[in-house]
């Protein structure tokens, strides 16, 4: 290794000075990629500048129109970040998914960007969002910064000082990763903007990111998974090497982008499943991707006869002082539009209490009229739990009269992210069984007038002692 001169500057200004009296210095962030490199002999800069100090491109903050996250911000400050989890959840998936713990801790999203790993996270979260990238002379937009394998627009002395997030409705980022160094395989970011525009970007397909400009006009035309099924998963561009072949990267490619998609549709309980014993080699479905913290398929499923005929169960469902008595821990229910409402609920979730803030929209889809026995209504809630992580669920209800009684089917396939999901399967898919259960006992008894019964208690407290005695043993593990 040659000898490097090591600087540290203290502004923005004295950095930009050192670089410009430096031209083969190079900034330094966390070193992952820079001190890799000139270890390997790949790279041999005079100086390294470090950019630590500087409080320019330390921070994140929410501004009305866009998030702000500064260039030194590491993937682990992202993950953590309950700016970013109720700005774009997705971002702090993204970033938690990143490589180890000790990776997370000194990688940072600037240093990401300027390095443009063809098989990097960032590039395809900051591609998918249409973000805008600041550097100490100008704003790019996402497509003039990229430009292909290790290349960007940034100029001799030019340094990221952050990147801007537009506002996003919905987003997720699914990668299938090396196990050896968890880069992306092939990772897929689909994001949906305020005007619903859909930016699909895609990393480790080929010598840098891409957008899928087919799957993107496809769901801009509908928005769900079908609009991709007459969309071909086009091979140019698409690496051939010792990991995978360019046939392989594409299927990646579709397969993940679906998902992607699927886990903000709801239309998850359609997807084929994933294939983890071969049963069926000819789909050569991949092995279940890094899902970006969202707990793997799980669809919920319950049957309840109400005491009450359809017209008036139908009126209950609709009526925000039923439902807000009909939801467990629920503290505070705001009508925000017809059918569309904000709820604060505490739900306990094994021996984890998080506080929800919970918006949910319900769409009537076939309302009862004359003499129609059955009605079909679809809820979308959506719940965020701070720092713990967010969660969703599309709830499917079937209502149909048999004699003076109406019979209620639902499904619903509750998502989580964030330290939600890490939970472990099991005790989510019990614990959202159970608030399910409770909804309906609840919402029984707010039909027929009656204050909830004691056995909705008890029903919760003889699940949870379980539930604890399995959450103590998880950890003494
Ligand atoms: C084993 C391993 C696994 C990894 N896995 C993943 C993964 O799964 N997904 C993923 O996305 N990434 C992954 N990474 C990449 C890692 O997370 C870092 O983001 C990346 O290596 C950049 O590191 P850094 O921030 O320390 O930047 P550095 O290594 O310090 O710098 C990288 C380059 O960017 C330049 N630079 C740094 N900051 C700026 C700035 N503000 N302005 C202009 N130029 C700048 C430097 O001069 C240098 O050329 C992995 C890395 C390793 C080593």
């Amino acid at each position: 290794m040659k000898n490097t001169g090591y600087l540290r500057p203290q502004s923005l200004a004295q950095a930009q000075a050192m670089l410009a009296k430096h031209p083969d210095a190079q900034a330094l962030a966390g070193g992952q990629s820079l001190l890799a490199a000139m270890k390997l002999g790949l790279c041999h800069p005079t100086h390294c500048v470090d950019l630590q100090d500087l409080p320019e491109l330390q921070h994140i903050k929410r501004h009305p129109d866009h998030l702000w996250i500064g260039a030194m911000v590491t993937h682990e400050a992202v993950a953590n970040s309950e700016d970013v989890q109720t700005w774009c959840p997705m971002l702090a998936h993204l970033a938690g998914g990143i490589a180890d713990p000790q990776i997370r801790h000194v990688g940072t999203l600037g240093g990401s960007l300027a390095n443009n790993d063809p098989a990097a996270c960032w590039p395809a979260g900051v591609m998918a969002c249409g973000a805008t990238v600041v550097t100490t002379q100008r704003d790019l937009s996402a497509d003039e910064f990229f430009q292909g394998l290790f290349t960007t627009a940034l100029r001799p002395g030019e340094l990221i000082v952050g990147v801007k997030f537009p506002r996003i409705t919905s987003a997720q980022y699914l990668k299938y990763e090396q196990p050896a160094s968890r880069f992306a395989l092939v990772g897929v970011a689909v994001a949906r903007d305020i005007q619903h525009k859909v930016r699909v970007a895609v990393t480790g397909l080929g010598h840098g990111i891409v957008r899928w400009s087919e799957a993107e006009q496809a769901l801009n035309g509908q928005w769900g998974v079908r609009a991709l099924d007459e969309v071909l998963a086009k091979k140019e561009g698409a690496l051939s090497d010792v990991h995978a072949s360019a046939d392989y990267r594409a299927h990646l490619m579709a397969v993940l982008c679906r998902r992607a998609l699927a886990q903000q549709t709801g239309e998850l309980a359609a997807m084929p499943r994933v294939n983890r014993h071969g049963a069926n080699p000819a789909s050569r479905t991949p092995e279940a991707p890094h899902n970006a913290g969202c707990t793997p398929e799980q669809t919920l499923s319950g049957e309840h006869v109400l005491n009450a005929t359809l017209p008036r169960v139908w009126q209950a469902l609709l009526d925000p002082v039923i439902l807000q008595a009909s939801i467990p821990g629920c503290s505070t229910l705001r009508l925000l539009a017809t059918h569309h409402y904000q709820a604060t609920v505490k739900v306990g979730l094994g021996p984890v209490s998080a506080k929800f803030e919970t918006t949910v929209q319900l769409t009537p889809e076939v309302e009862p009229s004359g003499d129609a026995q059955h009605a079909q209504c679809r809820l979308h809630v959506s719940g965020q739990a701070g720092a713990l992580g967010s969660g969703q669920a599309q709830v499917q209800v079937h209502l149909r009269q048999v004699g003076a009684q109406t019979r209620l089917v639902w499904t619903a396939d509750p998502q989580l992210q964030g330290t939600l999901a890490q939970l472990g399967n099991r005790l989510v898919q019990a614990s959202a069984q159970r608030l399910s259960e409770q909804f309906f006992e609840r919402f029984s008894c707010a039909l027929s007038g009656e204050p909830p019964r004691r056995g909705a208690w008890f029903f919760s407290y003889a699940l949870f002692q379980p539930l604890h005695r399995w959450w103590q043993h998880f950890f003494r593990k």
